[in-house]
Protein backbone atom coordinates (compact mmCIF):
# COMPACT_ATOMS: atom_id res chain seq x y z
CA UNK A 1 0.00 0.00 0.00
CA UNK A 2 1.75 3.34 -0.60
CA UNK A 3 2.30 5.69 1.85
CA UNK A 4 4.23 8.82 1.66
CA UNK A 5 6.57 10.73 4.49
CA UNK A 6 7.10 13.77 3.60
CA UNK A 7 9.15 15.30 6.80
CA UNK A 8 6.84 14.36 10.00
CA UNK A 9 4.04 14.03 7.85
CA UNK A 10 2.55 10.26 7.04
CA UNK A 11 -0.13 9.92 4.62
CA UNK A 12 -3.36 8.03 5.98
CA UNK A 13 -6.00 6.58 3.41
CA UNK A 14 -9.12 8.51 3.07
CA UNK A 15 -7.78 11.45 5.31
CA UNK A 16 -6.09 14.44 5.45
CA UNK A 17 -2.57 14.76 7.00
CA UNK A 18 -0.30 17.29 8.51
CA UNK A 19 3.87 17.51 9.26
CA UNK A 20 6.93 19.74 8.96
CA UNK A 21 10.46 19.29 6.55
CA UNK A 22 12.86 21.28 8.44
CA UNK A 23 14.50 23.79 5.86
CA UNK A 24 16.43 26.39 7.36
CA UNK A 25 18.56 26.54 10.90
CA UNK A 26 17.95 29.62 12.59
CA UNK A 27 21.23 31.32 14.12
CA UNK A 28 18.87 31.92 17.58
CA UNK A 29 17.79 28.37 17.39
CA UNK A 30 14.91 26.46 16.02
CA UNK A 31 13.99 26.50 12.30
CA UNK A 32 11.94 27.58 9.37
CA UNK A 33 9.78 24.63 8.46
CA UNK A 34 7.68 24.20 5.72
CA UNK A 35 4.13 22.52 6.33
CA UNK A 36 3.22 20.09 4.50
CA UNK A 37 -0.73 19.09 3.46
CA UNK A 38 -1.36 15.18 2.56
CA UNK A 39 -4.76 14.59 1.54
CA UNK A 40 -5.23 10.66 0.62
CA UNK A 41 -7.89 8.68 -0.89
CA UNK A 42 -9.22 5.79 0.25
CA UNK A 43 -8.08 4.51 -3.19
CA UNK A 44 -4.26 4.73 -2.48
CA UNK A 45 -3.05 2.81 -5.64
CA UNK A 46 -3.73 6.18 -7.82
CA UNK A 47 -1.12 9.02 -9.03
CA UNK A 48 0.27 11.70 -6.75
CA UNK A 49 0.03 15.08 -7.50
CA UNK A 50 1.54 18.10 -6.02
CA UNK A 51 0.60 21.83 -5.46
CA UNK A 52 3.12 24.20 -4.06
CA UNK A 53 3.21 27.99 -3.26
CA UNK A 54 4.37 31.37 -1.59
CA UNK A 55 8.03 30.75 -2.79
CA UNK A 56 7.14 35.02 -2.93
CA UNK A 57 6.40 35.68 0.74
CA UNK A 58 4.24 38.17 -0.22
CA UNK A 59 1.86 36.64 -2.63
CA UNK A 60 -0.95 34.85 -0.25
CA UNK A 61 -3.75 33.66 -2.59
CA UNK A 62 -2.33 30.14 -3.09
CA UNK A 63 -2.14 29.59 0.30
CA UNK A 64 -5.56 30.34 0.69
CA UNK A 65 -6.61 28.08 -2.44
CA UNK A 66 -4.31 25.42 -0.80
CA UNK A 67 -6.24 26.06 2.25
CA UNK A 68 -9.55 25.71 0.85
CA UNK A 69 -9.08 22.51 -1.87
CA UNK A 70 -7.07 20.43 0.96
CA UNK A 71 -10.57 19.10 3.12
CA UNK A 72 -11.54 15.97 4.76
CA UNK A 73 -14.78 16.16 1.59
CA UNK A 74 -11.62 16.17 -0.97
CA UNK A 75 -9.90 13.17 0.44
CA UNK A 76 -13.48 11.41 0.48
CA UNK A 77 -13.50 11.77 -3.10
CA UNK A 78 -9.82 11.32 -4.19
CA UNK A 79 -8.24 8.68 -6.21
CA UNK A 80 -4.63 8.67 -5.01
CA UNK A 81 -2.77 11.09 -3.26
CA UNK A 82 -2.31 15.25 -3.42
CA UNK A 83 0.27 16.86 -1.19
CA UNK A 84 0.51 20.45 -1.10
CA UNK A 85 3.20 22.92 0.72
CA UNK A 86 0.98 26.09 1.83
CA UNK A 87 4.22 28.52 2.31
CA UNK A 88 7.48 27.49 0.31
CA UNK A 89 9.19 30.60 1.94
CA UNK A 90 8.17 31.16 5.77
CA UNK A 91 10.53 34.03 6.32
CA UNK A 92 9.07 35.98 3.47
CA UNK A 93 5.31 35.49 4.33
CA UNK A 94 6.06 36.36 7.85
CA UNK A 95 7.67 39.71 6.98
CA UNK A 96 5.29 39.85 4.04
CA UNK A 97 8.13 40.39 1.62
CA UNK A 98 8.99 38.63 -1.54
CA UNK A 99 12.20 37.15 -0.50
CA UNK A 100 13.47 35.50 2.96
CA UNK A 101 15.63 38.65 5.02
CA UNK A 102 18.49 35.68 5.10
CA UNK A 103 18.70 35.84 1.03
CA UNK A 104 18.38 38.96 -1.30
CA UNK A 105 17.92 36.79 -4.43
CA UNK A 106 14.83 35.36 -5.46
CA UNK A 107 13.99 32.32 -4.16
CA UNK A 108 11.82 31.26 -6.82
CA UNK A 109 15.41 30.98 -8.82
CA UNK A 110 17.14 27.92 -6.16
CA UNK A 111 15.52 25.02 -7.05
CA UNK A 112 17.71 22.50 -8.93
CA UNK A 113 19.61 23.44 -12.07
CA UNK A 114 17.87 21.40 -15.06
CA UNK A 115 21.14 20.27 -17.61
CA UNK A 116 24.26 17.71 -17.31
CA UNK A 117 26.16 18.38 -14.25
CA UNK A 118 29.67 18.84 -14.05
CA UNK A 119 32.22 18.89 -11.42
CA UNK A 120 32.81 22.74 -11.49
CA UNK A 121 34.19 23.60 -8.11
CA UNK A 122 31.39 25.46 -6.52
CA UNK A 123 32.42 29.04 -5.82
CA UNK A 124 30.39 29.71 -2.45
CA UNK A 125 28.32 27.11 -0.56
CA UNK A 126 25.08 26.94 -1.43
CA UNK A 127 22.50 29.03 1.00
CA UNK A 128 20.52 26.90 3.45
CA UNK A 129 17.42 27.80 1.53
CA UNK A 130 18.77 26.49 -1.70
CA UNK A 131 19.63 22.85 0.15
CA UNK A 132 16.36 23.10 1.70
CA UNK A 133 15.04 23.39 -1.75
CA UNK A 134 17.37 20.21 -3.20
CA UNK A 135 15.54 18.14 -0.47
CA UNK A 136 12.02 19.20 -1.53
CA UNK A 137 12.75 18.86 -4.89
CA UNK A 138 14.29 15.03 -3.80
CA UNK A 139 11.07 14.44 -1.97
CA UNK A 140 8.59 15.79 -4.61
CA UNK A 141 10.82 13.35 -6.86
CA UNK A 142 10.21 10.13 -4.91
CA UNK A 143 7.07 10.74 -5.12
CA UNK A 144 6.76 10.05 -8.80
CA UNK A 145 4.04 12.81 -8.87
CA UNK A 146 1.79 13.00 -12.59
CA UNK A 147 2.03 16.68 -11.94
CA UNK A 148 2.57 19.73 -10.22
CA UNK A 149 1.39 23.01 -10.17
CA UNK A 150 3.10 26.12 -8.42
CA UNK A 151 0.60 29.09 -7.20
CA UNK A 152 1.91 32.59 -7.15
CA UNK A 153 0.49 36.04 -7.56
CA UNK A 154 2.12 38.78 -10.32
CA UNK A 155 1.12 42.77 -10.19
CA UNK A 156 -2.02 44.68 -8.85
CA UNK A 157 -5.55 44.42 -11.07
CA UNK A 158 -3.17 41.87 -12.89
CA UNK A 159 -5.89 38.82 -14.45
CA UNK A 160 -5.07 35.14 -13.32
CA UNK A 161 -3.23 32.89 -16.03
CA UNK A 162 -0.84 30.11 -16.31
CA UNK A 163 2.47 30.33 -17.40
CA UNK A 164 3.97 27.75 -20.02
CA UNK A 165 7.43 27.02 -19.64
CA UNK A 166 9.79 25.91 -22.74
CA UNK A 167 11.04 22.12 -22.35
CA UNK A 168 14.73 22.02 -22.82
CA UNK A 169 16.33 18.84 -24.49
CA UNK A 170 19.52 17.73 -25.78
CA UNK A 171 20.87 16.99 -28.97
CA UNK A 172 21.65 13.95 -29.97
CA UNK A 173 23.61 11.72 -27.71
CA UNK A 174 24.16 14.49 -25.12
CA UNK A 175 21.98 13.10 -22.69
CA UNK A 176 17.88 13.10 -21.76
CA UNK A 177 15.56 14.29 -22.86
CA UNK A 178 15.94 13.92 -26.49
CA UNK A 179 13.87 15.87 -28.68
CA UNK A 180 10.92 14.15 -29.50
CA UNK A 181 10.95 13.08 -25.63
CA UNK A 182 10.53 16.83 -24.63
CA UNK A 183 8.04 17.22 -27.14
CA UNK A 184 5.77 14.28 -25.57
CA UNK A 185 6.35 16.25 -22.17
CA UNK A 186 5.76 19.71 -23.33
CA UNK A 187 2.30 18.24 -25.09
CA UNK A 188 1.35 16.35 -21.44
CA UNK A 189 2.02 19.63 -19.74
CA UNK A 190 -0.04 21.36 -22.49
CA UNK A 191 -2.68 18.81 -21.70
CA UNK A 192 -2.99 19.51 -17.89
CA UNK A 193 -2.90 23.12 -19.24
CA UNK A 194 -6.22 22.87 -21.16
CA UNK A 195 -7.64 20.91 -18.19
CA UNK A 196 -6.89 23.83 -15.81
CA UNK A 197 -8.97 26.10 -18.15
CA UNK A 198 -6.97 29.63 -17.72
CA UNK A 199 -5.35 32.11 -20.02
CA UNK A 200 -2.03 30.86 -21.21
CA UNK A 201 0.75 32.62 -21.62
CA UNK A 202 4.36 31.36 -22.53
CA UNK A 203 7.17 32.32 -20.83
CA UNK A 204 9.78 34.61 -21.83
CA UNK A 205 11.84 33.25 -25.12
CA UNK A 206 14.17 30.43 -24.33
CA UNK A 207 17.81 32.31 -24.26
CA UNK A 208 16.23 35.15 -21.22
CA UNK A 209 14.35 32.00 -19.58
CA UNK A 210 17.55 30.68 -19.27
CA UNK A 211 19.58 33.44 -18.90
CA UNK A 212 17.13 35.32 -16.28
CA UNK A 213 17.84 31.67 -13.76
CA UNK A 214 13.51 30.88 -15.02
CA UNK A 215 14.69 26.95 -15.11
CA UNK A 216 15.25 27.07 -11.66
CA UNK A 217 11.96 28.42 -10.62
CA UNK A 218 9.84 25.25 -9.40
CA UNK A 219 8.08 24.58 -12.32
CA UNK A 220 10.95 25.23 -14.00
CA UNK A 221 13.05 22.58 -12.45
CA UNK A 222 10.49 20.31 -12.14
CA UNK A 223 9.53 20.41 -15.75
CA UNK A 224 12.99 20.56 -17.12
CA UNK A 225 14.98 18.38 -14.63
CA UNK A 226 12.95 16.11 -13.36
CA UNK A 227 10.38 15.90 -16.79
CA UNK A 228 6.94 15.92 -15.08
CA UNK A 229 4.54 18.05 -16.07
CA UNK A 230 4.67 21.50 -14.12
CA UNK A 231 3.51 25.03 -14.61
CA UNK A 232 2.99 28.45 -12.34
CA UNK A 233 -0.26 29.79 -11.87
CA UNK A 234 -0.52 33.73 -11.73
CA UNK A 235 -3.23 34.72 -9.95
CA UNK A 236 -4.02 38.04 -9.56
CA UNK A 237 -2.81 41.05 -6.68
CA UNK A 238 -0.43 40.15 -4.03
CA UNK A 239 -0.81 41.09 -0.63
CA UNK A 240 -4.45 40.98 -1.48
CA UNK A 241 -6.71 37.89 -1.96
CA UNK A 242 -9.98 38.14 -4.37
CA UNK A 243 -12.11 35.01 -3.58
CA UNK A 244 -13.59 35.18 -6.79
CA UNK A 245 -10.29 34.35 -7.84
CA UNK A 246 -9.62 31.41 -4.91
CA UNK A 247 -13.09 29.67 -6.48
CA UNK A 248 -11.19 29.82 -10.16
CA UNK A 249 -8.15 28.13 -9.05
CA UNK A 250 -9.88 25.90 -6.80
CA UNK A 251 -11.92 24.94 -9.83
CA UNK A 252 -8.89 24.80 -11.89
CA UNK A 253 -7.04 22.71 -9.53
CA UNK A 254 -10.05 20.25 -9.19
CA UNK A 255 -9.65 20.15 -13.48
CA UNK A 256 -6.03 19.29 -13.18
CA UNK A 257 -6.68 16.30 -10.60
CA UNK A 258 -9.80 15.38 -13.00
CA UNK A 259 -6.88 15.26 -15.60
CA UNK A 260 -5.00 12.80 -13.88
CA UNK A 261 -8.00 10.56 -13.38
CA UNK A 262 -7.80 11.40 -9.36
CA UNK A 263 -10.71 12.89 -9.71
CA UNK A 264 -14.15 12.01 -11.10
CA UNK A 265 -17.35 14.25 -12.54
CA UNK A 266 -17.59 16.82 -15.30
CA UNK A 267 -15.08 19.17 -15.65
CA UNK A 268 -15.71 22.80 -13.85
CA UNK A 269 -16.51 25.52 -16.29
CA UNK A 270 -14.04 28.59 -15.15
CA UNK A 271 -15.96 31.51 -14.12
CA UNK A 272 -15.58 35.03 -12.19
CA UNK A 273 -12.53 35.68 -13.95
CA UNK A 274 -11.47 36.86 -17.61
CA UNK A 275 -10.20 34.11 -20.09
CA UNK A 276 -8.63 34.80 -23.11
CA UNK A 277 -8.44 32.92 -26.00
CA UNK A 278 -6.40 34.29 -28.94
CA UNK A 279 -5.73 32.71 -32.32
CA UNK A 280 -2.42 33.04 -31.46
CA UNK A 281 0.29 31.94 -29.06
CA UNK A 282 1.09 34.45 -26.50
CA UNK A 283 4.27 35.32 -24.26
CA UNK A 284 4.92 37.37 -21.78
CA UNK A 285 6.19 41.02 -22.32
CA UNK A 286 6.98 43.52 -20.21
CA UNK A 287 6.40 46.91 -22.14
CA UNK A 288 6.24 49.79 -22.39
CA UNK A 289 9.08 51.58 -20.31
CA UNK A 290 9.35 54.83 -19.59
CA UNK A 291 11.38 57.22 -21.69
CA UNK A 292 11.72 59.89 -19.36
CA UNK A 293 10.72 60.12 -15.62
CA UNK A 294 7.37 61.50 -14.87
CA UNK A 295 3.86 60.09 -13.86
CA UNK A 296 1.66 57.48 -15.74
CA UNK A 297 -1.37 57.72 -17.03
CA UNK A 298 -3.03 54.36 -17.74
CA UNK A 299 -5.24 54.38 -20.92
CA UNK A 300 -5.50 50.22 -21.11
CA UNK A 301 -6.78 47.32 -18.29
CA UNK A 302 -5.58 44.37 -17.64
CA UNK A 303 -7.29 41.71 -20.16
CA UNK A 304 -8.15 44.32 -22.70
CA UNK A 305 -6.75 43.19 -26.05
CA UNK A 306 -4.54 45.82 -27.77
CA UNK A 307 -3.29 46.48 -31.10
CA UNK A 308 -0.05 47.77 -32.33
CA UNK A 309 0.47 51.41 -31.97
CA UNK A 310 -2.44 51.51 -29.36
CA UNK A 311 -1.44 54.19 -27.04
CA UNK A 312 -1.23 52.69 -23.55
CA UNK A 313 0.10 55.17 -21.63
CA UNK A 314 0.09 58.85 -21.70
CA UNK A 315 3.08 60.42 -19.54
CA UNK A 316 3.65 63.34 -17.93
CA UNK A 317 5.34 65.83 -15.73
CA UNK A 318 4.20 66.67 -12.05
CA UNK A 319 1.96 69.68 -13.58
CA UNK A 320 -0.22 66.88 -15.42
CA UNK A 321 2.06 68.41 -18.48
CA UNK A 322 2.69 65.93 -21.64
CA UNK A 323 6.26 64.37 -21.83
CA UNK A 324 7.53 64.08 -25.08
CA UNK A 325 6.51 63.58 -28.23
CA UNK A 326 3.10 62.20 -29.52
CA UNK A 327 0.98 64.33 -26.08
CA UNK A 328 2.94 62.10 -24.30
CA UNK A 329 1.08 58.86 -25.43
CA UNK A 330 3.47 55.69 -25.27
CA UNK A 331 2.21 53.40 -28.08
CA UNK A 332 1.94 49.20 -28.52
CA UNK A 333 4.52 47.89 -30.37
CA UNK A 334 2.86 44.53 -30.49
CA UNK A 335 -0.48 42.72 -30.96
CA UNK A 336 -2.26 40.91 -27.90
CA UNK A 337 -3.71 41.87 -24.45
CA UNK A 338 -2.48 43.24 -21.44
CA UNK A 339 -1.63 41.11 -18.18
CA UNK A 340 -1.30 43.43 -15.27
CA UNK A 341 0.15 47.51 -14.43
CA UNK A 342 3.17 47.34 -13.14
CA UNK A 343 3.14 49.08 -9.38
CA UNK A 344 2.04 52.72 -8.94
CA UNK A 345 1.99 56.10 -11.12
CA UNK A 346 5.74 57.08 -10.45
CA UNK A 347 8.31 56.12 -13.19
CA UNK A 348 11.81 56.86 -13.31
CA UNK A 349 13.52 56.78 -16.73
CA UNK A 350 13.54 52.84 -17.57
CA UNK A 351 11.13 51.65 -15.31
CA UNK A 352 8.43 49.15 -16.52
CA UNK A 353 5.01 49.94 -17.30
CA UNK A 354 2.66 47.26 -18.29
CA UNK A 355 2.96 43.31 -17.85
CA UNK A 356 2.15 42.06 -21.99
CA UNK A 357 1.13 39.24 -23.24
CA UNK A 358 1.95 39.49 -26.64
CA UNK A 359 1.40 37.57 -30.27
CA UNK A 360 4.80 35.00 -29.98
CA UNK A 361 4.79 32.08 -32.64
CA UNK A 362 8.14 30.56 -30.81
CA UNK A 363 9.11 27.05 -30.35
CA UNK A 364 8.12 25.26 -26.78
CA UNK A 365 11.18 23.07 -27.15
CA UNK A 366 14.27 24.30 -27.56
CA UNK A 367 17.71 23.14 -26.94
CA UNK A 368 19.85 23.49 -23.89
CA UNK A 369 22.37 25.90 -25.14
CA UNK A 370 26.00 24.23 -25.85
CA UNK A 371 28.60 25.16 -23.13
ZN1 LIG B 1 5.68 34.89 -7.48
Amino acid sequence: MPTFTIGTANSKPGKLSYGWLDAVALPTGGMDRLPVIIAQGKDVGGPVFWITTGIHGSEHTGSIVVQQLLTQKLANELRGTLIAIPALNPAGMRTKQRSPYYLEDDPNRLFPKPGIERNKKEEKPRSSLEIAYQQLYDAIKSTNPIGLIDLHNAWYGSIPFIFRDPVLYHKKGRGRPNRQQAQALQDRTGEMIDAVGFTVVNEFSADSYIKKNLHRSVSGSILNKAGIPAITIELGSWMHVDEGIVDACTSGLRNALRWAGMLDGEYEEITGIPVIRTPYPVRRQVSPYARQAGIVHHLVRPGQMITKNQPLVRMTNIFGQPLGKDDGLLRSEYEGFVLGWFHGIVRYQGEPILGLAIRDESKLIVPFPEP
